[in-house]
């Protein structure tokens, strides 16, 4: 038998309820970003990926969920059924809205997606990828960065080259200070020798408010994720008092009934804090969702566990997929590395 054959006979209905002990209080929250256009240089998911994904999860007795659902069963102290599979898409680029349309409205499979205000307002396009923009349309072969006071030097000959180098500004971006980072990207674009627009190119664009209005008509949720997605742990208090408070008044001002659960920017456990949470919390949310590749997990007794909640990327695959919508992930965890 193969490996795959193995993880969907495994994941059925039977290993699902034998298995049941060892999930305590978890659930599979996944997350999306992009659909895949390779000729524009955008990384992500077919359509036909995702649509098989949640046949396959349907197929294995997994039971879908809306973000909201989760986190306020979990907030009501009910221990959460393990089968539970919640999917989000996070940012609000035009792709997610053709992807909730196709693919999920017409699967029945509920879906949230966070927003970025300031990019569906018009205001900004997400930092991360203008400098992605940068670092694919440089001619230079090689510039000198400075970044929070500190000096790279950039090899930009080639394009594994330039994908490395653009590694290298990002990851470093998320650990200073970033009340400038805009200011700073502009300035790291104009040493490569490109000049960023200040309107998002095509592959860039966000979905428009009526979009999204149109799609929360038809049962699609929606969730604030700042207003510039900066990251919180980098920047000052009231900035980060501004980003949470502003975007959620945002949503709220454009849909119905927007999620008060949160997406922190980029999302790992390093990327907010604990004055953040409290923010969040006075701001009204019931609960936020984190980056970190995990099972969803809220043991009872425990608010403080809802303002952290993880969730696995995505995988390409369906047998992958299985894995973490189901048990089996978890009895991986178990076993010795
Ligand atoms: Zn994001």
């Amino acid at each position: 038998m193969s490996m795959g054959t193995a993880i969907r006979l495994l994941s059925g209905p039977m290993g699902r309820r034998l298995f049941r002990p060892i999930m305590r209080n978890r659930a599979t929250i996944f997350m999306l970003h992009r659909v895949a256009a390779p000729e524009q240089d955008v990384h992500g998911h077919t359509l036909e990926q995702v649509r098989n994904i949640i046949l396959a999860l349907a197929r294995s007795g997994a039971r879908f969920v809306s973000l909201r659902d989760m986190l306020e069963r979990w907030r009501a102290g009910e221990t959460i059924d393990p089968d539970c599979v919640a999917f989000t898409m996070d940012d609000g680029f035009a792709d997610q809205a053709l992807l909730a349309r196709q693919v999920f409205l017409p699967l029945r499979c509920p879906v949230t997606i966070f927003l970025i205000s300031g990019f569906l307002d018009g205001e900004l396009w997400p930092w991360d990828d203008q400098l992605a923009y940068a670092f694919a349309n440089t001619t230079k072969e090689r510039a000198d960065v400075v970044l929070g006071g500190q000096s790279f030097a950039l090899r930009l000959d080639s394009p594994s080259a330039r994908r490395a180098a653009l590694h290298r500004v990002r990851e470093h971006c998320k650990q200073i200070d970033n009340s400038n980072l805009y200011a700073l990207v502009r300035t790291i674009a104009a040493t490569l020798g490109v000049r960023l627009p200040s309107r998002p190119p095509a592959q860039h664009q966000p979905m428009t408010w009526e979009e999204a209005r149109a799609l929360e008509a038809d049962g699609v949720e929606f969730g604030p994720h700042s207003i510039s997605h900066r990251i919180f742990s980098r920047l000052p208090v009231e900035q980060s008092r501004v980003e949470i408070n502003g975007s959620w008044a945002r949503l709220q001002h454009e849909l119905r009934h927007p999620s008060p659960v949160f997406a922190w920017p980029t999302g790992r456990h390093t990327d907010y804090t604990e004055k953040d949470v409290e923010l969040a919390r006075a701001a009204g949310m019931i609960g936020c969702v984190a980056t970190d590749d995990d099972y969803a997990y809220a043991p009872r007794g425990r608010e403080d566990a809802l303002f952290g909640v993880r969730r696995f990327a995505l995988p390409e695959d369906e047998v992958t997929a299985l894995r973490y919508g189901s048990w089996l992930e978890r009895a991986r965890q178990f076993l010795p590395v």
